[in-house]
């Protein structure tokens, strides 16, 4: 999942970013409340985790503006005060729900999890793709009825593509959306983590599924492409 987290403590992001990208999510950072605001409206994130004192423009602000824009993305919103009042007014501004510092990294998990199962609800339950199943909540993929082993990333990677079935997918916005921002598009590592899934879902079975379309990107498909 692509994750925004927006938060001008360090220390904070460093161990948040860190423990959700070993999680398999993906995650941009901004420092700042205007910042932060810019990318929640422009991208597509399945979870924005808004810090509530932020420089320039507070989370409150930032997610009541974001919810009058018509962003409907799931907010967890991080407060350093624990007063009834102050999470009133974070699900007020439209916030889904509040965690108050300092937390346990397993805390912030659970919350994230519960935030993004709730959002996957609301999708399709589960992704199929000719014989090719992948249920979100469990994380199970199946080709055939027959179970496949992913890792992290590589579920990452299939679950997007799964989301996004046909449509041919660039090196640019595979990267936006498994990795984060800073990823870089020329370096190798897409190539690498498709052909390790293609090994896994694509070995065996009379139909291909992922195929590289040269200079273009990628695509998952259980339609003939012309060559
Ligand atoms: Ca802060």
């Amino acid at each position: 999942m692509k994750i925004l987290l927006v938060e001008d403590e360090v220390r904070v992001v460093q161990f948040v970013q860190k423990g959700l990208r070993e999680e398999g999510h993906a995650v941009d950072v901004s420092y700042d409340g205007e910042e932060g605001e810019f990318l929640g409206e422009v991208n597509d994130y399945d979870l924005i985790i808004l810090d509530l004192m932020l420089p320039k423009k507070n989370g409150l602000v930032v997610c009541r503006e974001l919810r009058d824009r018509g962003v409907a993305t799931p907010v967890l919103m991080l407060t350093a005060r624990d007063s009834v009042e102050d999470k009133v007014r974070g699900l007020d501004a439209g916030a889904d729900d509040y965690l108050v510092k300092p937390f346990a990294f397993e805390e912030l998990l659970a919350r994230v999890r519960a935030l993004l199962r709730r959002r996957s609800e609301t999708r399709s339950p589960v992704l199929t793709l000719a014989d090719l199943e992948l249920d979100p909540m469990s994380r199970m993929v199946t080709r055939g009825g027959k179970a496949i082993r992913l890792t992290t990333k590589e579920y990452a990677l299939l679950e997007y593509m799964m989301r996004n079935p046909r449509k041919v997918l660039s090196r640019t916005l595979i990267g936006e959306h498994v990795w984060d921002m800073n990823f870089d598009p020329e370096s190798n590592v897409i190539d690498v983590y498709i052909s390790h899934l293609r090994a896994k879902v694509d070995k065996g079975f009379d139909r291909e599924l992922l195929h590289t379309l040269r200079g273009q990107g990628y695509i998952l498909t259980d339609q003939d492409l012309a060559h």
